[in-house]
């Protein structure tokens, strides 16, 4: 096996087994830079990646390495080093594309109107798009609404959780319409929310309305996040209510139902609910065994029927983790060039199999992801020590349990021994102000969430 064939298989591993944003951020541009008897240096971007490696990582990264490489690892160091033509790089796809960028400036602008109806996913279609029980309705709104843009279903709202299908859904739609004259946007809530800053920073508030007032398509990914963003918000109204007026399509997603996203304005709530809302549900084992035929057509390869029934019932999850189970099947046979067998499958999954346990959200789990993330212990979070480095996670963790879960300031005191609801009140004010202030506080809370609900 090559260093890069090593490193493909150890990201297959990785890519399962924490969120698919957490995979792009921490591990894109790395590489293994020597192997030298039981020593590894591995080359990573730059040194926030190196410490984030080291210090979150690490044990996963060397159970990984030995698994593949089936032997004992004494060291890994991370070294920073740019990529190089030559680095055995292993190619991370992020599955995030813009259609239509929002120009920063001239020389920008130029080049988006070039890209205006490219750049979209291509993978992303109907025709590789699984139809189940659990999508079947958001399916068939996205196919009337690519058929008729801007007529029955407008605004269109899709709901569901992490990793079952709504980006994919969303460019569906964009691939449909891109083959006609429509000016399509597609962007997520967070460029769109940038966007609007930046603009309104450079004093050209009035362009990016026209720009945008100017879509006969705008989809927008993740719109949850746009809670809390009063000024963002405002702008989104004005341009929706625009484009509605002039029968203009308008798709958004967001992880829940419109009543549930978290300080989002009464009044977009209502233009939300003036269109048509499906959910999309978790799928049946049928539906995921079917989701993988389709996968391993679009990659070519065999996998025995009995294969993939096992990986259907075995991670349930999302078809995120599901796809990432069956690349690490896949990665493994091929690189140890061996008929993958259901034997040899039970094996590659059983590592993982705990991960997978759906379990519901509650403040015992909020607690666990929030320690772990910040690495400290469950009962020094729960315990009574001011430091900082304690202080910051008990907090976060009742930000979130309120956020997330809806405990009552009262239940949420005692989770943590018995403290005083205003402990709590104060703790949720001040992380919820912090997000709103501070990005890097708002990406941290973002990371645990994406933790939390990749379980
Ligand atoms: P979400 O946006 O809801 O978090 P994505 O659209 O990113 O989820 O989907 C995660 C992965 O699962 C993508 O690779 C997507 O192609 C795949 N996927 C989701 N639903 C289906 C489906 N019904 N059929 C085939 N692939 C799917
Ligand atoms: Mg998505």
């Amino acid at each position: 096996m090559t260093n890069q064939e090593i490193w493909q298989a150890v990201l297959g591993e990785m890519e399962i087994s924490i969120s698919r944003a957490n995979f792009i951020t921490w591990f894109k541009h790395t590489f293994i830079s020597t192997i030298e008897d039981s020593k590894i240096i591995i080359s990573v971007p730059n040194i926030f990646t190196k410490s984030w490696l080291e210090n979150k990582y690490n044990k996963a990264i060397i159970s990984a390495l030995e698994n593949v490489i089936k032997a004992k690892i004494s060291e890994i160091l991370y070294k920073v080093e740019p990529l190089r033509r030559d680095s055995a790089a292993v190619p991370i796809i992020e599955d995030v594309a813009i259609v239509n960028e929002w120009p920063a400036d001239e020389k920008l602008k130029e080049k988006a109107s070039k890209l205006n109806q490219f750049g979209l996913n291509t993978t992303y279609v109907f025709e590789n798009f699984v139809v189940g029980k659990n999508n079947q309705l958001a399916h068939a709104a996205c196919r009337a609404v690519a058929a008729n843009p801007g007529t029955t279903y407008n605004p269109l709202f899709i709901y569901g959780g992490v990793g079952l299908g709504k980006t994919h859904l969303l460019h569906a739609i964009g691939n449909e319409l891109s083959r006609q004259t429509k000016k399509i946007l597609y962007v997520t809530c967070e460029k769109f929310t940038n966007d609007y800053v930046q603009a309104i920073r450079t004093g050209r508030a009035k362009e990016f309305k026209d720009f945008y007032r100017n879509i006969d398509v705008l989809m927008v990914d993740d719109i949850q996040f746009m809670g809390g963003k009063d000024g963002t918000q405002e702008e989104f109204f004005h341009t929706f209510n625009d484009l509605h007026q002039s029968n203009r399509q308008i798709i958004v997603s967001s992880d829940r139902q419109p009543k549930a996203i978290p300080s989002l304005e009464a009044r977009l709530q209502s233009r939300f609910e003036w269109g048509m809302i499906v959910d999309i549900t978790p799928p049946d084992t049928e539906t995921r065994a079917a989701i993988l035929e389709t996968k391993c057509r679009e990659k070519n390869y065999n996998l025995d029927e009995k294969i993939i029934a096992y990986i259907a019932e075995t991670v349930q999850s999302n078809i995120r983790e599901l796809e990432g189970a069956l690349n690490r099947v896949v990665a493994y046979h091929q690189f140890n060039h061996i008929d993958p067998t259901l034997e040899t499958t039970k094996d590659i999954l059983a590592g993982i199999i705990n991960n997978y346990q759906s379990k519901s959200i509650s403040p015992k789990i909020i607690i666990e992801i929030v320690s772990h993330f910040y690495d400290v212990a469950i009962a020094d979070v729960l315990g009574k020590s001011r430091k900082k480095e304690l202080v910051i996670p008990r907090q976060v963790a009742m930000f979130l349990m309120r956020e997330e879960i809806k405990t009552s300031f009262p239940t949420i005191g005692n989770e943590f021994g018995g403290r005083d609801h205003t402990t709590a009140i104060h703790a949720c004010n001040k992380i919820g102000g912090e997000v709103k202030t501070n990005q890097r506080k708002k990406q941290e809370i973002e990371s645990i969430k994406q933790l939390l609900y990749s379980l």
